[in-house]
């Protein structure tokens, strides 16, 4: 049977109609979800990606605030314009993308983001929640990726879940949400010795390596559940060999419109989310 498609860009479309219907709901209460987006500096990709954000809010009716910097900020001056934000009572859920540039401490400014208002989940108190089952918006491309698998309801209780990249923003907390639903998991990164062989023993495979097609399909078990988070532009593919992965996996994530879509989507959900709590 050929490996089903996981979707993530229709099931995006379809959490939209619900977001849409919810957000008039909220604004009939007089409150209109408000995203703030901060983006520090000129690189073109995260420009686009917090455009991408903006859009997303403005399709289904939210407000957002872009906030942009000169590259050459500092701590001190990001954490001012975070403090400001949080403060705001306007101001529902706020994003500052991913990467900063170097001068700047990052963690200390992704910390210094209020925690009701994390809504990219990238706190260290956030993940810390979400790590414990408590409360807590988890980091968008992991909840994203989530949503896809509880959608197409793919078994994840008992099963061996490998994850190759541990990023704060990506693979560690992908493989807490994996151990929360009772997998078995793996983590793998840059020093793991043998990755052919742990990746062999993935009944779901995600990878969140930044390389681009670095897992080849011939590592993968047969009837596996893959999930490539990566997505590379310029050679158009994610972190995983899908040429050909019909015929291995019983289901897979498309490169591009997989998780791409559910992370956007998962961020305005989580600004939607933060809104509600309002009232
Ligand atoms: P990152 O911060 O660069 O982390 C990459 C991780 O991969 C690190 O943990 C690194 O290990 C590990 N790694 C690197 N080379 C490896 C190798 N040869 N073997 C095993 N592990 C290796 O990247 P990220 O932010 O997590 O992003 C990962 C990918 O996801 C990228 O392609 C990015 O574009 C994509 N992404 C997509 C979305 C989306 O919305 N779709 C969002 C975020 C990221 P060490 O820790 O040992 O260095």
């Amino acid at each position: 049977m050929p490996s089903k498609i996981l979707d993530g860009k229709a099931l995006a479309q379809l959490a939209e109609e619900d977001i849409k219907l919810s957000v008039s709901k909220l604004k009939e209460n007089g409150i209109t979800p408000t995203l703030a987006t901060i983006l520090v500096g000129v690189d073109p990709a995260s420009a686009t990606y917090v455009k991408m954000k903006q859009n997303a809010c403005a399709r289904l009716g939210m407000e957002s605030i872009a906030v942009e910097l000169s590259k050459d900020t500092t701590t001190q001056e990001l954490l001012k314009v975070i403090e400001k934000l949080n403060n705001d009572s306007k101001i529902h859920g706020i994003l500052l993308q991913h990467p900063v540039p170097s001068q700047i401490d990052e963690r200390k400014c992704f910390d210094s983001i209020n925690v009701e208002k994390d809504v990219d989940g990238v706190t260290c108190i956030g993940f810390g929640q979400m790590t414990m089952g408590e409360d807590a918006y988890g980091s968008c491309t992991p909840a994203g990726i989530m949503r896809i698998l509880d959608h197409y309801k793919i078994e994840i209780s008992g099963k061996n879940a490998v994850v190759i990249g541990r990023s704060p923003i990506l693979g560690k907390p992908m493989a807490m949400m994996l151990l929360n639903k009772n997998a078995t998991v793996t983590i793998c990164h840059s020093k793991t010795k043998n990755l052919k062989d742990h990746i062999k023993k993935a009944d779901i495979l995600v990878g969140a390596v930044g390389v681009p097609r670095l897992i080849q399909k011939d590592w993968i078990k047969d009837s596996a559940v893959v999930i490539d988070a990566g997505y590379h532009p310029v050679e158009k593919c994610g972190d995983i060999d899908l040429e050909g992965i019909d015929s291995i996996a019983s289901a897979h994530t498309p490169v591009p419109g997989g998780v791409g879509p559910m992370t956007i989507n998962t961020l305005i959900f989580n600004t939607l989310l933060a809104a509600q709590k309002l009232i």
